[in-house]
């Protein structure tokens, strides 16, 4: 008889909600983790960097006291201060996973775990922490392991915790960098270029694409770079890196843009170009895992195709987002134990935290317009918005995208102050896949910035009331 029930490897937020959901199940569940409980997304992800954020935002907010008719003696901060506030948070959430855990009575087993064939599902064996070994097994075991920051050795990019740094080391430097090139314009790039360029560093993002945030709505994406911009955030579009070398005084990036070769000398560098998946050394290939490039390729269920073995999250691949790993684990585990779980494709939100934030669901208009959806699109600035000029924070806009054919809201893309807020109305207006006519006929409260969604559900037919 297997030991468990389920056991989950990975304690991220893919895992842990995974465990939770199985123990609510009844199923007697165990999670294996090697590190630290609530995985990238509490400790090194999601979190500490929204902390980090906040102490950049409120910093920015103080240079424009004189809006509000206030004023301070003297602005400043203190960066170790700022550093373990973060850090402080990450551990609160942390310690809320484990008391979690406890009263799920979920069996938290550490230490880093291997897989072996076995009977109903492959055993799996956890070099434990403290030493030792333990091999435990279930009816379903559930790999949630995660990804960590893609980096490319051959062009310099290997980080040393000094001058060259992945997140991991941007959330806990000892100093405010004063230059800084970040390599990547994703969500990840953009919210350290925010948050450091918020304390006063000179920084210099680099992108390969075309264009900065380049999953996010070409109009969003434009307008993002001209208010980063605003804010002094330099950028080289389109321009790849040739390489990263270490000098005597911090890190030369050499990189080409339109034919022309330039090195951007700064104290660090940021490398933000994506994620790659934790696949290795967990015996998957022995047993048939099927791998593309670094991701396990699951079914509708988070399958593996291997006999009682799943996975979910960042492993299983894009989008690589903290809820998108929570709605797989508890759809597959809900599968595992015999329930018609909730549509594991909903749509899924992205949002962006820098200032001003961004946020999207569903396609964007070009996406729509290549779908051959004949899109129906609509637009509101927050500038005529009364909460966001009492506020002053009139910056950006909203713009919806509906199926000209069925008047079916296929998309919405936010920027601007706290649209992250925003964006779970579309969101979940388009799981219970609402029309135009539901959007418009809906009452928001006034005065709130999400009046700008209604309007632009009204303009997408001609209806804006406010311009
Ligand atoms: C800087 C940064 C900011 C981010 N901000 C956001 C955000 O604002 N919103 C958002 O949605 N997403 C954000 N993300 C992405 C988010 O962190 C991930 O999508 C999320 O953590 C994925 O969850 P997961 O459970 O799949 O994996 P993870 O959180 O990576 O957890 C995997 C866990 O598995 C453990 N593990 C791996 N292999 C083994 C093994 N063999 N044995 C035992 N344990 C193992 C790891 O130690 C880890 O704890 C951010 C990421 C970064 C890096």
């Amino acid at each position: 008889m297997a030991d468990f029930d389920v056991i989950v490897i990975g304690s991220g937020p893919g895992g842990y909600v995974t465990a939770i959901r199985a123990a609510q199940l009844g199923l007697k569940t165990a999670i294996v983790e090697r590190t630290e409980l609530g995985g990238i997304c509490l400790n090194w992800g999601c979190i500490p960097t929204k902390a980090l954020l906040k102490s950049g935002e409120i910093y920015e907010t103080l240079d424009h006291l004189k809006d509000y008719g206030l004023s301070v003696e003297k602005r400043g901060f203190d960066f170790t201060a700022v550093i373990q506030r973060s850090r402080k948070v990450a551990a609160q959430l942390n310690a809320g996973v484990a008391f979690l855990m406890k009263k799920h009575k979920v069996e938290v087993i550490e230490g880093f775990a291997r897989l072996e064939k076995g009977a109903e599902s492959p055993k799996v064996i956890v070099a434990l922490a403290a030493g030792g070994s333990r091999t435990v097994t279930a009816k379903s075991v559930i790999l949630a392991t995660g990804a960590r920051a893609r980096i490319v050795p051959a062009l310099g990019m290997e980080p040393d915790g000094e001058r060259i740094w992945t997140y991991r080391e941007a959330l806990v430097p000892k100093s405010a960098p004063k230059t800084m090139v970040v390599i990547g314009s994703g969500a990840i790039g953009m919210e350290f270029a925010s948050f450091y360029r918020a304390l006063g560093s000179e920084v210099t993002v680099v992108e390969m694409l075309p264009r900065i945030l380049a999953v996010e709505d070409e109009e969003v994406s434009k307008a993002a770079h001209k208010a980063f911009e605003k804010r002094g955030i330099k950028f080289r579009v389109p321009a790849s890196v040739k390489k990263v070398a270490k000098t005597a005084k911090g890190v030369s990036v050499e990189i080409e843009a339109g034919g022309k070769a330039e090195a951007l000398e700064a104290d660090v560098c940021i490398v933000a170009i994506g994620i790659v998946g934790n696949v290795e050394d967990m015996g998957l290939e022995a047993l048939g895992v099927k791998i593309d490039r670094t991701h396990i390729v699951t079914d509708d269920h988070g399958g593996t195709g291997v006999p009682g073995l799943y996975a979910i999250g960042d492993v299983a691949g894009p989008p690589w987002l903290a809820h998108k790993a929570s709605h797989e684990g508890v759809h597959c585990v809900e599968h595992i134990a015999g329930l018609k779980p909730t549509n594991i494709h909903s749509p899924i939100p992205g949002c962006t935290y820098t200032n001003p934030q961004v946020a999207s669901v569903g396609l964007t208009e070009a996406q729509a317009k290549e779908q051959g959806r004949e899109p129906k699109v609509g637009r509101f600035p927050f500038r005529v918005n009364g909460k966001a000029i009492a506020a002053s924070d009139t910056e950006g806009f909203i713009k919806v995208v509906f199926d000209g054919k069925t008047g079916a809201l296929i998309g919405a893309h936010l920027i601007g102050h706290e649209v992250t807020e925003m964006v779970q109305g579309f969101t979940l207006a388009m799981t219970l896949e609402a029309t135009e006519a539901e959007l418009q006929g809906t009452v928001f409260p006034h005065p709130t910035m999400s009046e700008a969604m209604h309007e632009a559900s009204l303009d997408a037919y001609g209806l804006v009331l406010h311009i």
